[in-house]
């Protein structure tokens, strides 16, 4: 108990963020659908708790 189920790690895990229009993209695209940016980053790191 305590920790949180995997759901929420399939929901956000498979998430990436754009560095240059910050739109959202499906892990696993090579570049970002608005404006073609090959720079995403996984959106996973902003739900991420210390300890
Ligand atoms: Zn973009």
């Amino acid at each position: 108990m305590g920790k949180f189920p995997i759901a929420d790690e399939q929901l956000l895990g498979r998430v990436v963020v754009c560095r240059k229009c910050k739109a959202r993209n499906k892990a696993g695209r090579k570049s970002c659908r608005k404006c073609g940016s090959i720079y995403l980053r996984p959106k996973s790191k902003e739900l991420r708790v210390k300890k």
